[in-house]
């Protein structure tokens, strides 16, 4: 997936619509199109990077902005006892878009396990 065709990039150059919640000069956060909670937000680096898997020494000054993000847009949500964060990455991660994301989930109830037992 290319920076052209990349949902996220769009979002970020305002080619698509957001229910955006942040932006600075290197991130962006916004609500996700389909939540899963009460509270679904996603996180991106303005800068296209694939996956978590993509990511090197140079992405560290942006993923260490994006985690002290996390705790700051959790509380302006709301979510004052605890949240859950994912990071899906590849395909046995189940990652649908291809632009490094953070998920943030949370609400008034506990969201269950972190993956089913089977
Ligand atoms: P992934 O499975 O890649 O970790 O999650 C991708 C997430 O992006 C999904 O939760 C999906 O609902 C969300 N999403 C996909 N397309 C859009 C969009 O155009 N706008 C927004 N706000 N979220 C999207
Ligand atoms: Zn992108």
């Amino acid at each position: 997936m290319s920076e052209q065709n990349c949902i996220f990039c769009k979002i970020v150059r305002g080619e698509l619509p957001s229910n955006k919640v942040y932006e600075d000069g290197d991130v962006m956060a916004f609500h996700d199109i389909r939540p899963l909670a009460p509270v679904h937000l996603l996180v991106i680096p303005k800068l296209h990077v694939a996956s978590l898997a993509e990511c090197t020494d140079e992405h560290q000054t942006v993923l260490g902005k994006i985690m002290v993000l996390v705790p700051k847009l959790a509380k302006e949500h709301g979510l004052n006892d605890g949240f859950r964060t994912i990071i899906n990455t590849g395909r046995v991660g189940g990652q649908e878009v291809y632009h490094l994301h953070v998920h943030i989930l949370g609400g008034p109830s506990a969201l269950g396990p972190m993956l089913r037992r089977d």
